[in-house]
């Protein structure tokens, strides 16, 4: 079976977010963040 992705555009305050809470209802998820940036917000 095929691994689920999520791909996220923008990893500040937003993004980084919504990475997490994918994350934490569905572990299994493949994520990928791209941020045009040099930083990434880490809080969430
Ligand atoms: C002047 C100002 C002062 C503020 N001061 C505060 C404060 O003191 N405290 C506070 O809590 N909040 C503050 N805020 C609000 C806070 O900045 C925003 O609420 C928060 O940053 C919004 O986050 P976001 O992820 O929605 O958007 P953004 O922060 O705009 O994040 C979007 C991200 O997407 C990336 N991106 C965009 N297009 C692409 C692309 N094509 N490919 C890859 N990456 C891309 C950008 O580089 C960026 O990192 C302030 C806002 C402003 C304008």
């Amino acid at each position: 079976m095929a691994t689920e992705r999520l791909v996220v555009v923008g990893g500040d305050a937003a993004g980084m977010s919504a990475a997490s809470q994918a994350k934490r209802r569905n572990p299994g998820l493949d994520i990928i963040v791209f941020e045009r940036g040099s930083h990434t917000s880490y809080s969430a």
